[in-house]
């Protein structure tokens, strides 16, 4: 099912030396290959110089591209901004940016949209606060560097710097509400973000520790997409862009934790009258709609209907027959934490509705 479709991993969200990352991006994508992701999307702060400097690409078998993370002046709402070949302008507005990013043929994404950390005020939180905002394409569901810095208190700190994978738990819940929400209108992509600096931090004053280490990261939350070629180094950078760009803005992801476990082979469709409809379709409940789940493993299963948990199992493949339109996605969990996350399928009225 789907079989037309190649799976590439990837992750999403990364800072280089190009602003307050610590490697260089030939020496991230160098340990992106020892770690088998696919494609990474650079995303430093306010700037395309790697871009303009020729640094995307392939690096071996990982695919490098590159857009750049965008803040108002309050350092608030930032904003990824991908697909886009000239400088957005500092000091603006979203309503500014998330315009200009559109009207450039951009795919823009809104980052930690529900930042709440408060352990320490040299690190305050960045919420997206502009939801009047219209335009963005998708929404970071999944933000490691937020989940790990809110939890963070004075008694866990060294525990969560020598343990940094086992702090990631789940997305917040008000983002994937709102995310379901936003679906009901049109199509808005989740994505997994990992936020990745490796910034060394001084602990209790005493040593350096590296906060998550670049090859740390890269086996925490990953992008999966279904990509209609099977992209390779043979292949032209333009080519493999815009074949990764089609399954982002159609919504043909999901997100993994990847410290669980391996997640490819994930799957989530559609089929209404014997046509296989993947993950981020939008199709009209005329015949009748039946939902696939299949997992690689089994584990622990949700269905959701709008939001609301409909169906539970235990299980490697999950089937439901839709009876109501609505938004569906699908959540996997191991050892009780969030390991799975699909794009949705939304089911639109049809005549008996
Ligand atoms: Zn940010
Ligand atoms: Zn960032």
């Amino acid at each position: 099912m789907n079989s037309e479709y190649h799976e590439m991993t990837g992750a999403v969200h990364l800072h280089s030396d190009f602003s307050d990352g610590t490697l260089s991006i030939p020496e991230i994508a160098s340990i992106a290959g020892e770690k088998g992701l696919n494609y990474l999307m650079f995303s430093d702060h306010n700037t395309l110089a790697p871009k303009h400097q020729g640094l995307e690409g392939w690096y071996g078998d990982v695919l490098v591209l590159i857009g750049c993370e965008l803040n108002d002046p309050h350092d608030r709402n930032h904003y990824l901004a991908f697909r886009i070949d000239r400088e957005i302008a500092e000091g603006q507005w979203p309503e500014q940016y998330v315009r200009q990013v559109r009207e450039a043929g951009g795919f823009g994404v809104i980052a930690h949209p529900a930042e709440k950390r408060n352990f320490s005020e040299a690190y305050p939180p960045y919420p997206w606060t502009a939801w009047h905002v219209d335009g963005f394409d998708g929404i970071e569901i999944w933000n490691q560097l937020s989940e790990w810095a809110e939890g963070v208190t004075r008694r866990n700190l060294l525990w969560r710097l020598l343990h940094p994978l086992r702090s990631i738990r789940f997305p917040v819940w008000e983002t994937l509400e709102r995310w379901d929400q936003l679906n009901r209108g049109k199509r808005i992509v989740g994505i997994g973000g990992i936020d990745v600096h490796a910034h060394r931090f001084k602990v209790f004053k005493l040593f350096p520790v590296e906060i998550y280490p670049y090859k740390v990261q890269f086996k925490s939350i990953r992008t999966h997409l279904l990509v209609k070629a099977d992209l390779n180094p043979e292949m032209t950078f333009r080519d493999a862009e815009s074949h990764v760009y089609e399954a982002l803005s159609q919504g043909r992801c999901f997100i993994s934790n990847h410290s669980l476990g391996d997640a490819c082979d994930f799957r989530f469709s559609a089929v209404s009258s014997d046509k296989c409809y993947p993950m981020g379709s939008r199709l009209v409940n005329e015949p009748p709609v039946r939902l696939l789940a299949s997992m690689p493993a089994k584990a622990s299963i949700r269905l959701l209907w709008n939001g609301s948990i409909i169906r539970e199992a235990g299980a490697r493949v999950l089937e439901h027959q839709v009876i109501r339109p609505g938004v569906y996605r699908i959540e996997v969990f191991r050892k009780r934490r969030g390991w799975i996350y699909s794009n949705p399928i939304v089911v639109e009225p049809g005549a008996n509705d």
